[in-house]
């Protein structure tokens, strides 16, 4: 089959590899008919999470089952489902708290990246490199689904894919971020980041009742994009001009701030040193901005929802501002399993459009270009939808 395989940073290609194969009575093969490129992947990509031996990428796809192990009884041969991207098993602890993300059973070698004084086991995502289970993923023709009988979720025929495709994640991940942000109505919501997932995260802001949702990015066709698909007011953050962003979210409040900030742009891989030995990556001395953003931009007793990807620790963290203000902050892989039933619903019930944030649509041979202009921000790229197919 024909799947997009990193060989390295910035290397990926679209190669012919071995079909995959049944390895458990929980899994199917799926057939994916269309897969998206995501910020996450663009940490692999560029190095700053690495991946050692060539693999196959991609955690958000949907398809039709080809094939299904003896215990999955739910799904059945040509069933069309949307597959979240945390591998989880459906019945450890974790799984009973919704934490499919923090499965016990599906990555039980995984040491989590150094920082604290002991670091812990466990969590799995669809082609997210060795330290996350070492799955193959889903830009690929085909794709093997672990624990088959409690991810995936049919989807009714009248959807299009790209209509659902996006709640394998970057949905079900904005939401998680209003979410944790305990979003009930009448909030405003301040979201850093208006790529996908920020954008999502403010077309979620309004499904939970937010009174005023402010999205802050450094690119202005970014901003405009979360403009028309979320009716965001944008704020642009200019070269080092971050203390202004926080006086125009703070002049927009009344001068208290955010009732919630949500961080939806992640580290920057280009200032990561990666220590290949211990497999954890460690950030150049310095401080992620947008996180010190976002604990000042936060009234106080706020919540700051942290949804980019930090894969350790850092020595400017704010805890004295953490302190004084009480604020509350959370973050992690978004529990997918948790929300994607209600997600569903809103698209079904046409209280949310997805696919009005895709700009590019490309067969999967065009992989590295879809990678490179999506990781470069060329050609007011904001979302790119492969079709393993064409
Ligand atoms: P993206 O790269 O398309 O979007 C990031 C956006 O942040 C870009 O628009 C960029 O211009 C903007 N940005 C850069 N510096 C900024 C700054 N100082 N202030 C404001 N905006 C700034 O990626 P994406 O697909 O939207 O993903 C965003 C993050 O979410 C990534 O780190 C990704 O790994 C992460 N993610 C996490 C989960 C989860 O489960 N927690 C799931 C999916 C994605
Ligand atoms: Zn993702
Ligand atoms: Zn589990």
């Amino acid at each position: 089959m024909k799947a997009a395989v990193i060989h390295g940073p910035g290397k990926i290609t679209c190669d012919n590899v071995d079909d995959p194969i049944l390895k458990d009575d929980r899994d199917i093969i799926l057939k994916v008919t269309a897969t998206a490129i995501c910020g996450s992947d663009l940490h692999i990509y560029s190095g700053g999470i690495p991946q050692p031996r060539p693999m196959v990428l991609g955690h958000e796809f949907m398809g039709i089952v080809e094939e299904t192990g003896k215990a999955v009884k739910n799904l059945k041969r040509g069933d069309r489902v949307v597959v979240p991207f945390p591998i989880a098993c459906g019945h450890c602890f974790f799984c009973n708290h919704h934490l499919p993300g923090h499965c016990e059973n599906s990555n039980p070698e995984h040491y989590g990246p150094e920082g604290g004084l002991l670091t812990e086991k466990g969590g799995a995502l669809f082609g997210y490199t060795d330290l996350y289970g070492g799955y193959d993923g889903g830009q690929a023709q085909y794709v093997r689904v672990p624990y088959a009988d409690y991810g995936p979720r049919l989807v009714p025929d009248n959807l299009s894919d790209e209509q659902v495709l996006f709640l394998t994640d970057i949905f079900p991940t904005g939401y998680s971020g209003i979410d944790w942000g305990e979003v009930k109505g009448g909030e405003t919501v301040a979201i850093f980041g208006a790529g996908p997932v920020g954008i999502m995260a403010a077309k979620s802001a309004w499904l939970r009742g937010a009174g005023r949702v402010i999205i802050v990015d450094t690119l202005q066709y970014r901003l405009d994009m979360a403009k028309k698909a979320a009716n965001a007011e944008g704020i642009l953050w200019e070269g080092t001009k971050d203390k202004e962003v926080i006086e125009q979210i703070r002049a927009l409040t009344g001068g208290r701030g955010a009732d919630v900030c949500v961080e939806a742009v992640g580290f920057e891989p280009d200032r990561s040193l990666i220590d290949r030995a211990k497999a954890v990556i460690n950030l150049e001395k310095g401080s992620p901005k947008v996180i010190e953003a976002c604990m000042s931009a936060v009234r106080r007793g706020g919540i700051v929802s942290v949804l980019g990807v930090y894969p350790t620790s850092y020595d400017n963290f704010p805890l004295g501002q953490f302190f004084d203000k009480g604020i509350i902050m959370r973050g992690g892989q978004a529990p997918a399993h948790k929300h994607i039933d209600t997600l569903l619903d809103f698209v079904k019930q046409g209280k949310v459009q997805l696919d009005d944030i895709i700009t590019h649509r490309l067969p999967l041979s065009k992989i590295a270009d879809g990678y490179s202009m999506f990781r470069k921000k060329e050609d007011n790229c904001v979302k790119v939808v492969l079709d393993p197919w064409a």
